[in-house]
């Protein structure tokens, strides 16, 4: 009989009925999830990395639900503009004439960079990456279908979405029409019916040619922001979807518009099951945000030292609807458990041996009904700690928890290499794990200033006659004598 997955019952919270609910899946056995990805034309900071790593998890704990994953997630190359209210410049463009480079340049490099830190902080390959301007047909067509059912209207410079043609509109950000204008959240321009209304196609400015333009029914330009996520999220996934993520500054526009544009172009409602969206990282009590500058990329925090997991292990601290500022003393102490809990899993997963169900099962229901509350990591975490230290379990119950975990860890403990030989001295004194992991736990215990409780293991080590001496590579370990 096949081993049943390990969440039996997943609860997420949607952010359109404003509760947690059990989730349904709409096809058995299967997910759809789409995730606004990253628009290339700078590099992605680790806010960005941050909603990458949230997506990640959702696809996760779907998967330890049993579902058969499709994860989507785009990429913006085009169409996003430097404001909401579609007046400003083309972000793309603006990047490739400030360098004086191609706008494809651009977004295939900072594309790239992106990939590579998604998977540095373990991210899976999503099931599809589709770009926005290579689906400029199914943006056109998805237009198309909004100007017959008569939501649309032209100006000067495009064609709008007329927001009072539907109804529905302030729903999922519960949104006062009549007083968004003194919100800020949308500015008025001449142009526009309302000042929630949205470009659906953009022309290109007479007389200039832009860099990404496409002829279309409505004349050369191009595709406004919101409608690629509507069109590629139906091209791969089709209608309705179950789950939509994002960060949460995208609820109150780029979301609200695209269930706009979606509804009324497949007719369906509700067009996402499950809207989830994550709160922000900030930096320093401000925003981070490529459009200020105020940000951090993952390779600033590598250049610090750091692994590039342990902003992982740092993701993992806290609730994904919790608001969190980054520093680099959070960072430090997440850093600091990730290696002990590393250390901790060799130990017990080269140790080898079998476990007994009857001693890890409560610690394994434990783990997967915090998982299955809404994503709640930091109690999952906990439970996680508890099966790496508990001195009731073996290794080998260690490591069977620690490898059922690492589904929605992330960590990769099962590839990891194994600590080498002698703690990496080169005297070829040979592996010893569980030596490993109390150095590990001593260097813990002294970036938390735990002096006393640094010095009890180097003196439990001395007295089985193994020496540990600090070196700036961190701490090395050998047998003084057999
Ligand atoms: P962008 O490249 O600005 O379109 O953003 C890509 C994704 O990152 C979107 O889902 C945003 O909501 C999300 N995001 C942007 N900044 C942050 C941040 N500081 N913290 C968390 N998520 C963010
Ligand atoms: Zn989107």
């Amino acid at each position: 009989m096949a081993t049943p997955p390990p969440i039996a019952e997943l609860r997420l919270y949607d952010t359109r009925r404003r509760r947690v609910e059990r989730f349904e899946p709409l096809v058995p056995g299967q997910a759809g999830v789409y995730s606004c990805g990253p628009t290339v034309y700078a590099p992605q900071h680790i806010g960005n990395l941050w909603s990458q790593l949230f997506a990640d998890l959702v696809r996760r704990a779907l998967t330890a639900a049993g579902l058969d994953v499709t994860h989507v997630v785009n990429i913006t190359d085009v169409g996003h503009l430097t404001d909401d209210s579609d007046d400003g410049e083309d972000k793309m463009e603006l990047a490739a004439s400030r360098t004086g480079t191609d706008a494809g340049e651009i977004a295939a490099r900072y594309t790239a960079q992106w990939e590579r830190d998604r998977a540095l902080v373990g991210c899976l390959p999503p099931s599809v990456m589709p770009r926005a301007a290579d689906h400029i047909d199914d943006q056109i067509a998805m237009i198309q279908r909004l100007e017959a059912a008569g939501v649309t209207y032209r100006t000067d410079d495009g064609l709008y979405f007329d927001v009072a043609r539907f109804p529905r509109y302030t729903e999922l950000a519960g949104l006062d029409l009549d007083h968004l204008e003194t919100t800020g959240r949308v500015v008025a321009t001449t142009a526009k019916r309302h000042a929630a209304d949205f470009a659906l196609w953009k022309l290109s400015p007479p007389g200039k040619r832009r860099q990404q333009e496409w002829p279309s029914p409505w004349g050369i330009g191009f595709p406004g922001w919101h409608i690629e996520c509507s069109a590629m999220a139906t091209r791969y996934l089709g209608a309705p979807i179950d789950v939509h993520t994002g960060g949460v500054d995208h609820i109150g526009v780029h979301h609200t518009n695209e269930i706009a544009q979606s509804e009324v172009a497949l007719a369906v409602h509700p067009w996402v099951r499950w809207w989830m969206h994550n709160e922000f990282l900030d930096l320093g009590g401000e925003k981070m945000a490529k459009s200020t500058g105020n940000l951090l990329v993952l390779d600033d925090l590598v250049a610090k030292g750091y692994e590039p997991m342990a902003f992982r292990a740092f993701f993992l601290q806290s609730h994904y609807r919790q608001q969190r500022d980054f520093s680099f003393t959070a960072l430090d102490a997440a850093a600091t458990g990730h290696r002990r809990l590393l250390a901790h899993a060799l130990a017990a997963r080269d140790a080898g041996g079998r476990s007994d169900e009857a001693r890890t099962a409560a610690l394994r229901q434990r783990f997967w009904a915090a998982v299955a509350d809404d994503l709640n990591l930091p109690r999952a975490m906990a439970v996680a700690w508890d099966a790496a230290r508990s001195p009731e379990l073996s290794r080998a119950d260690r490591w069977s928890l620690l490898a059922d975990f690492d589904a929605v860890l992330g960590f990769g403990l099962a590839e990891l290499p194994s600590p080498e030989a002698g703690g990496g001295d080169g005297t070829g004194d040979g592996a010893d794990p569980r030596v490993d992991a109390l150095v590990a736990e001593r260097e813990a215990a002294r970036s938390a200033r735990n002096f006393a409780e640094a010095d009890r293991i180097r003196d439990e080590l001395a007295a089985e006659g193994i020496e540990i001496t600090d070196t700036p590579a961190g701490p090395r370990w050998r047998r003084s004598r057999p």
